[in-house]
């Protein structure tokens, strides 16, 4: 129940999917909520994460099917990158404003100004202290920066969707999910891009041979791919840049992305004040995303956690906390399936157990291949390339899917109930979808 004793009885520190998809329910029944923001109402993911990206993506995926029917369609498709931008801000300009008036509509105050935790149940806000029952800390990630000589020359994501003109020859340090994504949108915009890997493998967390299927085809693309390559200096020249690298080249471009990763945001908000344990990778929180301090949790991106730090990860643990906060529930987090996706032309997906895990346990799972271009459904779009792997348990019930392919992403969303809740024959045989769709095509494979 409500607690008269402080001033909220939840005080959010940012305003993210860490956040509002599970402080405006309990709002809604009533209790006293308030969520604090130094930026903008909705954090990365509305504002310069996924919504404006997948927006710039979009005349990116379509080019590839043109390319792809090239022949059935005749003509090519030229991306406008000061249109493209455009539109991405007139789509995702409001989102702000409408996040703010979800949350004004359930009566959450939204107070503007940097959060710092003051004691377990306090926070300053830019001077000002509120109280509540319960903080929760969902101050999200930024992005890392190299700490080399002339790091100042380049930029982040951000600074790339809000680009106005596309540049002519582009380096990206990196080889993760923004550095292939940005990699992919630039190439078809029309740059020369380059890509620095430090190591040899891009995309870590995925089936590498399916990576090296995007790698080749961004190659085919004129993307250029430098392994084993770190990047020791940045040095102005002229209007360009010149690339200094660990194997004593040089080269000049016109804009650097530094895309090696994303730090949390643990610095100067407390937490050691109050006694907040944290580590390099964020909160360290209990199976009840608790911290060290019992009044206060963390949620999102900003925990230190091994599930993916992805929006739908976030979104699940900001409503398992209000469920918790409402008394609905006191068991532990119990994380479901969690996908993820590279929104690369083709795109790579994958839920849950990994075909690396399965060719670890062959006594334990089977796996089937299927080539994606061999389903005439693809070849109805011409689908030139594309591999997935099932793997299934011992009862041949689906427990993990990746696919490399156009509508990777489609597919492993159809897969998803079928692995999180096991469907085994009788299940499937009680499904039935419409045809032909991306999903009868999916559940065509189990
Ligand atoms: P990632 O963690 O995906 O990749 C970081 C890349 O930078 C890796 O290739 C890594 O190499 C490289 N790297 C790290 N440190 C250095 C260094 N010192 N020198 C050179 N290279 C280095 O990070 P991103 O920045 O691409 O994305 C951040 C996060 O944002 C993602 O993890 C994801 O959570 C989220 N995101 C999700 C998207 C989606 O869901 N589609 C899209 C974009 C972002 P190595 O592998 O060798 O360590």
């Amino acid at each position: 129940m409500p607690d008269k004793q402080f001033d909220y009885d939840v005080l959010y520190i940012g305003s993210g999917h860490g956040t509002f998809d599970g402080a405006i329910p309990l709002a809604a029944k009533g209790y006293k909520v308030a969520v604090v923001e130094a930026d903008l109402i909705g954090g990365t993911c509305p504002n310069r994460g996924c919504n404006a990206k997948i927006i710039l993506d979009m005349p990116v995926a379509l080019r590839r099917q043109f390319e792809d029917l090239n022949g059935v369609v005749t003509g090519g498709v030229a991306i406008d990158w000061s249109q493209n931008v455009a539109h991405k801000d007139e789509v995702i300009g409001v989102l702000p404003g409408f996040i703010g008036g979800l949350l004004d509509s359930v009566h959450i105050d939204v107070i503007h100004g940097k959060g710092v935790l003051e004691d377990p149940h306090t926070v300053s806000i830019d001077g000002t202290l509120k109280t509540a029952g319960k903080i929760v800390i969902a101050t999200g990630l930024r992005p890392n920066r190299l700490d080399i000589p002339g790091i100042d020359l380049a930029h982040d994501s951000s600074d790339f969707m809000n680009l106005t003109k596309m540049p002519k020859k582009i380096t990206i340090i990196g080889a993760g999910y923004i550095a292939m994504e940005f990699a992919t949108i630039a190439s078809a915009t029309g740059a020369d891009v380059t890509v620095l890997l430090r190591g040899d493998k891009a995309l870590r967390a995925f089936h590498q041979e399916f990576v090296e299927t995007i790698i080749s085809d961004l190659e085919k693309h004129g993307v250029a791919f430098k392994r084993e390559t770190s990047v020791t200096e940045l040095k102005a020249a002229g209007d360009q840049i010149e690339v200094l690298t660990s194997d004593g080249q040089s080269s000049t471009t016109d804009w650097v992305l530094d895309a090696t990763g994303r730090i949390p945001n643990v610095e100067n908000i407390g937490l050691e004040k109050v006694g907040v344990h944290y580590t390099a990778k964020g909160v360290t929180v209990n199976d009840h995303l608790q911290t060290s301090v019992p009044s206060i949790y963390a949620s999102g991106d900003v925990i230190d956690k091994t599930q993916p730090k992805l929006t739908p990860t976030a979104i699940f643990e900001s409503k398992y906390l209000s469920a918790q906060f409402a008394g609905e529930s006191s068991d532990p987090i119990k994380y479901p399936v969690i996908p993820s996706v590279v929104f690369t032309t083709p795109r790579l997906a994958k839920a849950g157990v990994s075909p690396e895990t399965a060719a670890a346990a062959p006594s334990d799972y089977t796996v089937s291949a299927n080539h994606i271009p061999d389903d005439w459904y693809r070849q109805a779009s011409k689908e030139t390339l594309g591999d997935n792997l099932l793997v299934f348990d011992k009862a041949h019930h689906l427990v993990g899917a990746t696919e490399v392919s156009n509508q990777a992403e489609n597919v492993i969303n159809s897969l998803l109930p079928a692995i999180e809740f096991k469907f085994g024959p009788a299940e499937l045989n009680r499904l039935v979808y419409l045809f032909p769709s991306i999903t009868s095509a999916a559940y065509g494979q189990l």
